[in-house]
């Protein structure tokens, strides 16, 4: 960097840090951390103001529970220091209307008032941070599947309702400014995918923001308007969100995403879908919340989204450095790749263990304090989420700190991000190995596997497994079945899945090449969407299924059917599985032709989401040269929005005897 530029960037930061905190003394490094073995690359062009955000909403309920934040010599000390000492520059907290019962016990997930939020605000401020407030304008947590009104808004009119926005946040926003806190930005919803306080039509969930909006203008003028959506993945609803906003003239200026790895599509994906918003309405974005588990493990007794195996995308290692690299590559993305990009803000980075004891110790802290993400005082007004499952956290293996308040290596990626760390390159974890072998063929392990170097890239090294011949003869002869073995390889544990299957006739029985090639799909109807897709949450196993979804009834008509020929002669069965709902009157069947005539056929139907159901031909006799067809027929009336499924895993296979 060129003088002139560093006195641009000082100039900018004094101007950015000195708003709405005079006296108050920052302890944001202006510098790069030195001594860190976490590897960064450097993220080039990165202004100063770019938002570094942690949303560390529980962090007063946690310390109420008694829990102690360190910093990295060991010593306790305020984790907004903390925070800000690494480099993170803005404090995102959410603010619920009134989340606690009619006796005044808190419903958990913080019991996050406005007062909490003043009082976050002014730690955050008091070391030098900007505060972004979400108001999820619910008594509760507010996400794509879920949008409670507020009780006090309850049987109000949209019209009266839109006022009691404006009065609430206004008032809000009035509690902040009499504290000095610095508000940055000030979100209207949370996750607002088509809802918003109990509102389910554009028409009126834009009235309920632009009175949001109107507030933040005139309270805090200079800070931005955000309008939070999820599930970047889904094809077309941004584009469909940004459209709803701009008809109806909603006033904003970033339209923001969260970012979870695990179930949002790639980046690749979510740059494309927020350049567009900018290309089209001149938004600024930004991704609002994103994570990453540094473990699989759980350290409070109360299970964790993200753990141990689950159908979800793991492209980085779940360990400290896989961590760092991911919000590396999303702040990355968000910089360099976003046309204006402005930020990025982590989620829960201080949410840890309450206690270490047991789960009955715990759950009375997160009851008392709502240090959990609910208590049982909110079941009356979640009861089917809170009311059935409230416990405590389940994201404390995505902290940035450890179970015992320490900070990880990883939370320095905020201030590593601007000046890369090039530490020595090392194998960070060993890729997990999987083998499809066919019954009683011998098994042969590989003699590498990958390791995961801490920069990310991948290398072969030698692997020694923990198995005997006797072992492996075993499991060869055993029938179908999936084993686990472990080896070690460059001082880390690797880990094989050995699976016994029965040999598959078919090619590409899963559509796992990505091609629809040598299925052949004959369609009769018209739906919107039928194609071969990549979605591990949506596959039976592996990546890639078969999709089909459709707006209109009757439109979901067709077959899908492969052909196999010089097959033995002998007896054979098929099957293949589907999983779909909002269908309507359904006609699927699974079925067999042998030289063109049927020989077989299974009846099947769908359900709800991820619920699989297999049709299944035990046994049809194939004679010699003959051409054997197999395939799936599937027709849906449809119901409501439209049939949609998920087509996966066909099977040939000789019957085991
Ligand atoms: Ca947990």
């Amino acid at each position: 960097m060129n003088a002139k530029l560093l006195i641009a960037g000082l100039l900018a930061a004094l101007t950015l840090f000195s708003a709405g905190c005079a006296g108050q003394k920052s302890v944001i490094p202006t510098e790069k951390i030195e001594g860190s073995t976490l590897y960064v690359k450097k993220v080039e062009n990165l202004p100063y103001d770019f938002i570094m955000g942690m949303d560390a909403s529980s962090v007063i309920a946690e310390e109420q529970s008694g829990v102690k934040y360190y910093d990295f010599d060991g010593n306790e000390q305020d984790v907004f220091k903390t925070l800000a000492e690494n480099g993170v520059n803005t404090i995102r907290v959410r603010v619920w209307n009134d989340p606690y019962d009619e006796e005044g016990r808190g419903f958990g997930g913080g019991n996050n008032d406005i007062d909490k939020a003043v009082e976050i605000g002014k730690r955050a401020a008091a070391v030098g941070m900007q505060l972004l407030v979400d108001f999820h304008l619910s008594d509760f947590w507010a996400d794509p599947g879920k949008q409670f009104c507020p009780r006090a808004w309850e049987g109000m009119e949209i019209e009266e309702k839109s006022e009691a926005a404006y009065q609430y946040v206004k008032s809000c926003l009035e509690k902040l400014r009499k504290a000095k806190v610095p508000v940055r930005m000030v979100q209207i919803g949370n996750e607002t995918n088509g809802a918003l306080a109990g509102e389910k039509t554009w028409f009126n969930i834009q009235y309920l923001m632009q009175a949001g909006s109107k507030a933040v203008r005139e309270i805090f003028p200079d800070a931005l308007v955000a309008l939070h959506f999820a599930n970047p993945e889904k094809a077309g609803s941004y584009a469909e969100y940004a459209k709803k906003l701009d008809y109806y003239q909603v006033d904003y200026d970033v339209f923001a995403s969260s970012y979870y790895p695990y179930w949002h599509g790639t980046l690749d994906n979510l740059v494309s879908v927020l350049n567009a918003v900018t290309d089209t309405y001149g938004k600024k974005v930004m991704v609002m919340e994103t994570s990453y588990a540094y473990t699989a493990e759980d350290s409070d007794f109360s299970g964790n989204t993200i753990g141990e195996g689950g159908a979800y995308t793991k492209d980085y290692p779940f360990t400290v450095q896989g961590q760092a690299n991911l919000v590396r590559d999303v702040i990355d993305a968000v910089a360099n790749r976003m046309k204006s990009g402005i930020g990025v803000c982590y989620w829960e980075g201080t949410w840890i263990a309450v206690g270490h004891d047991s789960y009955e110790a715990n759950s009375a802290l997160w009851q008392q304090y709502g240090s959990g993400w609910a208590t049982s005082y909110a079941s009356k007004y979640d009861p089917n989420d809170a009311g059935r499952y409230y416990g405590g956290c389940a994201v404390d293996n995505q902290a940035m700190f450890d179970p015992f308040g320490w900070p990880l290596e990883s939370l320095r990626v905020f201030n590593l991000a601007r000046y890369g760390n090039e530490a020595e390159k090392k194998a960070d974890a060993i890729e997990d190995v999987t083998l499809f072998v066919n019954l009683n063929d011998a098994i042969e392990l590989p003699e590498s596997v990958n390791a995961v170097m801490n920069d990310d890239s991948k290398q072969p090294v030698p692997v020694t497994w923990n198995v005997t011949d006797a072992d492996l003869q075993r499991m060869s002869t055993g029938g179908v079945n999936t084993y686990e073995i472990t080896g070690e390889a460059d001082g880390l544990t690797a880990k094989c899945f050995i699976n016994m299957v029965e040999y598959n006739f078919l090619e590409n029985p899963g559509f796992e090449t990505g091609e629809l090639a040598p299925w052949v799909l004959t369609e009769r109807g018209s739906a919107d969407e039928l194609y071969v897709e990549n979605k591990v949450t949506d596959s039976l196993t592996g990546d890639w299924h078969m999709h089909f979804w459709s707006a209109g009834a009757n439109t979901v008509d067709f077959s899908l059917e492969q052909n196999v020929e010089r097959l033995a002669a002998g007896h054979y069965k098929f099957e293949i599985s589907i999983m779909g709902g909002d269908a309507g009157d359904t006609e699927i069947f699974a079925y067999v032709l042998v030289d063109g005539v049927e020989v077989g056929r299974a009846e099947m139907e769908i359900t709800v989401y991820n619920e699989w159901h297999t049709g299944r031909i035990a046994s049809f006799e194939v004679p010699e040269g003959a051409v054997v067809t197999v395939g799936i027929s599937v027709k849906c009336s449809g119901s409501g929005a439209g049939a949609w499924g998920k087509i996966d895993d066909a099977k040939l296979c000789t019957p085991v005897k």
